[in-house]
C-alpha cells in the first residue's frame, strides 16, 4: 500500500520533535548532532531565538498580503541585500529551483527584449544541480533527474567541468548566459577556481553573455563571506539564492544588476507568495546576524579548524575517506568506502551528515557551530570509520 506521503524520498528511520542550536531531538529523547542542517538550509541552527522572536512577531501581526500590495519587510530585506552585494534589485520566491528558473527567464528575455528572440540558449556545466523543475533539470542535465519526465526543455546545453576548449566551442548566437554554482553542491563539493570564475566572467564579456551564479548553497555566510563569488572578486549578472536565507523558511530570491531586473516590467513573471511578510520577516533577522560584525570572521575561523581536524581523519583513516573538500563551513569528505555507508555509520554514532555526488560526504553544520561541536563531529567520524574498517577486516577474514 502506498505510503501517506508519497514515496520519492529514502528517509532515515528518524523523527524529530525539535531542535537547539546545531541538535535535533526525537521524541523519545535522543539526541543527534545535526551537521546537515536541513540540507545547508538551517544557517543560524536550531531555534534560534532572534529569529523565533522575528517569525512570531510577523505572526501577530500579518502572514501574507500577496504581490499585489506593497511588503514593506520584503522591501527592506531587498535594500539590506542590494547593499550587501552586486546587485541592484531582487526579486523573492520560495525555493532554490524556482530563483533558477526566474534567473533563466530573466536572461532569456534580457535578450529577447533587445530583439534577440532567439538567443535564449544556457551553457552549464556536467555535475551541476540547479533544482527540481522541468527547466532546472534541463540546466543540471543529470540523466536520471531528467528519465521519465518527457522531452527535455530546450535550450540547455552542457559542458564539462573545466575544459575551456569546449565551452569556448559551444558559445554560439543563440548562447544566452552561462550559469554555475561557485562550488557545486551536490555535484561533490567541487569548486571552481578562482581564475575559472574570473575567466567565465571576461569570457561572458566578450561575448555578451550575462554570467548566472547559482549560490542558493554556497551563499548566504555558508563559505565565510555572504556569497561564495566574493572570494574571487567577481560578479554575476544574476544570481540565484534560497536556502540559508531564511534559515528554515521556505524563502528564495533572485538578485540581479539594473540591466537584467529592468526585463522584468509589470506582469512578465510573478509568483503568489514570493517574499511575504512571514518570510521577509525571517530574511531580515537571518541577515541581521550573519551581517553583524565579527560573524562571518568567525565562522571562516571554525571553518579552518574544521578542515585541519578533517585532514587529520584522512590521515587516520586512508581506507574509509580520500580528502577534504569545499570551502567554508560547506565541507565534506571524499570517501574510499560508500558514501552511504559513512552517512549510515556516522548516524549511528549520533551524527547527521549529507551525502552528495562523486562519493562525497557534506559536512555543512549551522554557521553558529561551536568549537566543542566540531571537535564532537570530528569523533563521531573518527568512531565511524573505525567501525567501517572493523567490518572490513571482519569482511576480509570471512
Ligand atoms: C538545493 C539547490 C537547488 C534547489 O533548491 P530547492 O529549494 O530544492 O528547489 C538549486 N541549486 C543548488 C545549487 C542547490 O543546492
Amino acid at each position: 500500500m502506498i505510503t501517506p506521503l508519497m514515496p520519492n524520498y529514502a528517509r532515515t528511520e528518524l523523527a524529530f520533535e525539535r531542535g537547539e542550536g546545531c541538535w535535533l531531538v526525537t521524541a523519545d529523547g535522543r539526541r543527534v548532532l545535526d551537521f546537515g542542517a536541513g540540507i545547508a538550509v538551517n544557517s543560524l541552527g536550531h531555534s534560534h531565538p532572534h529569529l523565533v522572536e522575528a517569525l512570531v512577531q510577523q505572526a501577530q501581526k500579518v502572514w501574507h498580503v500577496s504581490n499585489l500590495h506593497n511588503v514593506p519587510e520584503a522591501e527592506r530585506l531587498a535594500k539590506r541585500l542590494i547593499e550587501a552585494t552586486f546587485a541592484d534589485s531582487v526579486l523573492f520566491c520560495n525555493s532554490g529551483a524556482e530563483a533558477n528558473e526566474g534567473a533563466i527567464k530573466m536572461a532569456r528575455k534580457y535578450h529577447a527584449v533587445r530583439g534577440e528572440e532567439n538567443r535564449y540558449r544556457i551553457i552549464t556545466f556536467e555535475g551541476a544541480f540547479h533544482g527540481r523543475t522541468l527547466a532546472t533539470i534541463a540546466a543540471g542535465g543529470q540523466k536520471k533527474y531528467l528519465e521519465g519526465f518527457g522531452p527535455k526543455v530546450e535550450g540547455f546545453d552542457q559542458v564539462p567541468f573545466g575544459d575551456r576548449k569546449a565551452l569556448e566551442a559551444m558559445i554560439g548566437p543563440d548562447t544566452a548566459a552561462l550559469m554555475i554554482e561557485p562550488i557545486q553542491g551536490e555535484g561533490g563539493l567541487r569548486e571552481v577556481p578562482t581564475e575559472e570564475l574570473r575567466y567565465l566572467r571576461e569570457l561572458c564579456d566578450a561575448n555578451g553573455l550575462l554570467l548566472i551564479f547559482d549560490e542558493v548553497q554556497t551563499g548566504v555566510g555558508r563559505t565565510g563571506k555572504l556569497f561564495a563569488h566574493e572570494w574571487a572578486g567577481v560578479t554575476p549578472d544574476i544570481m540565484a539564492i534560497a536556502k540559508g536565507i531564511g534559515g528554515g523558511f521556505p524563502m528564495g530570491a533572485v538578485l540581479a544588476v539594473e540591466k537584467c531586473a529592468a526585463v522584468f516590467t509589470p506582469g512578465t513573471h510573478g509568483t503568489t507568495f514570493g517574499g511575504n511578510p512571514l518570510a521577509a520577516a525571517v530574511g531580515n533577522a537571518v541577515l541581521d546576524v550573519i551581517l553583524a560584525p565579527g560573524f562571518l570572521e568567525e565562522v571562516q575561523r571554525k571553518a579552518l579548524l574544521f578542515k585541519q581536524k578533517l585532514a587529520g581523519l584522512v590521515d587516520q583513516h586512508p581506507k574509509v575517506f580520500e580528502s577534504v573538500r569545499g570551502a567554508g563551513l560547506l565541507t565534506g569528505l571524499k570517501c574510499v568506502v560508500p558514501n552511504g555507508d559513512v552517512t549510515a555509520e556516522a548516524r549511528r554514532e549520533g551524527l547527521l551528515v549529507v551525502p552528495a555526488g562523486d562519493n562525497v560526504i557534506r559536512l555543512i553544520p549551522p554557521l553558529i557551530v561551536s568549537d566543542a561541536e566540531i571537535d564532537l563531529a570530528v569523533g563521531m567520524l573518527d568512531k565511524a570509520a573505525a567501525s567501517l574498517e572493523a567490518q572490513m577486516v571482519k569482511g576480509a577474514a570471512e
